[in-house]
């Protein structure tokens, strides 16, 4: 049948059942605020008989206040993943190619293929850092996940605000995903730039992977486009309980930063102790590690790490075939990390 779409799809990381130590796909270790834990044992019916708020109108407002924008700066979908693709949609719409990095969010190019948009991976630098003069010239639209995925490497504010400036030509989507684990965000910026869109996520920093909130910040302009493209595609996005949890999320402060603060310490830890076993990777902001080890394969090492239930991630792709990606997770499942590293890097002693 020739009519029918074809895609190579992006392939997420796996999700085990059992009990298992999951470094694979950058969750939170810890749990949502408490006030999301009540607002989820709730025995109120109509949370769930009623349709969505098709504008998601509650948690719009409580991200405008945390974030000290106007509600008409703001778009929220499910997770980033559905932010980012609405935002390819609305943002990428014209002929010329889109640019992002080689090594990045893998879902980039699968969404560019899915929407039929050309575009062009620009290498990062052999100590994967990006070069934004790699990027000169017109674009259809630039997207750089900052700091970047798997890299973990973060790109200074300053080139950051130079590489908007440089693109007027064309959106640039800043995804800062894991942003909130040391790195800068280029928030401030949305009022003096149009062209800038900033995307963020409930996923990590707020351990609300499996509800799925994700929100994009920009010039109300765009903001608007990206939600007439939302309300022709399907208008109930985000569901009730995700958004009455997203605005509880919200209110705890207090929790939020001391979460991030214990994965962002475990992660120095974590720095010193990787090292101390022969490995060695960039200098991360976020809840990951990228790691290779000056003498055992990484594909050895995820397979051994699996059998001994402990998931990494591992790509077999050109550049990164001798790197894991490790999530951070609790002091203790660190610990348990650290000691199955030793014994599998023994045995090839
Ligand atoms: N951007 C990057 C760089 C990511 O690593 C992820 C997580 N897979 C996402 C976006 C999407 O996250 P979510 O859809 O859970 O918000």
């Amino acid at each position: 049948m020739d009519n029918i779409r074809r895609v190579v799809p992006y392939v997420p990381g796996e999700q085990p059942a059992g009990k298992v130590i999951k470094l694979n796909t950058n969750e939170n270790p810890y749990p949502p605020a408490p006030a999301v834990q009540e607002i989820l044992n709730t025995d109120d019916a109509e949370l769930l008989r009623k349709y969505p708020d098709p504008s998601i109108g509650p948690l719009v407002k409580a991200l405008a206040k945390e974030y000290d924008l106007k509600p008409e700066q703001i778009f929220v979908g499910v997770g980033s993943d559905d932010v980012i693709g609405m935002s390819f949609l609305t943002c990428f719409a014209g002929e010329k190619p889109i640019a992002f990095p080689d090594i990045t969010y893998s879902f980039y190019d699968v969404w560019a293929e899915l929407f039929r948009i050309p575009y062009k991976m620009i290498p990062l630098k052999d100590d994967y850092t990006i070069d934004i003069d790699d990027y000169d010239g017109q674009w259809g639209g630039i997207i750089i996940a900052n700091p970047n995925a798997p890299t973990s490497i973060e790109l200074g504010i300053d080139r950051v605000e130079e590489l908007v400036k440089r693109h007027p030509e064309c959106v640039v989507i800043v995804d800062e995903a894991y942003v909130d684990f040391g790195g800068t965000s280029a928030m401030p910026l949305v009022a003096k730039y149009p062209n800038l869109l900033i995307t963020q996520t409930f996923s990590k920093s707020r351990s609300l992977a499996g509800l799925r909130i994700g929100f994009a910040v920009g010039n109300p302009e765009l903001i608007k486009a990206i939600n007439d493209v939302k309300y022709s595609y399907n208008s109930y996005t985000l569901n009730r309980p995700s958004i009455v949890a997203g605005v509880a999320s919200l209110s705890d402060r207090p929790y939020f930063e001391k979460i991030c603060g214990k994965v962002i310490a475990t992660r120095e830890a974590a720095k010193k102790e990787m090292a101390a076993l022969g490995f060695s990777f960039p200098d991360s902001k976020t809840n990951f590690l990228f790691v290779t080890h000056e003498k055992v394969p990484a594909e050895f090492i995820q397979k051994e790490l699996k059998k001994r239930n402990i998931y990494v991630r591992y790509w077999k792709k050109p550049r990164i075939d001798n790197r894991l990606r490790i999530t951070i997770g609790t002091d203790e499942e660190m610990a348990a990390l650290y000691a199955a590293l030793k014994e599998i890097i023994s045995q090839c002693k």
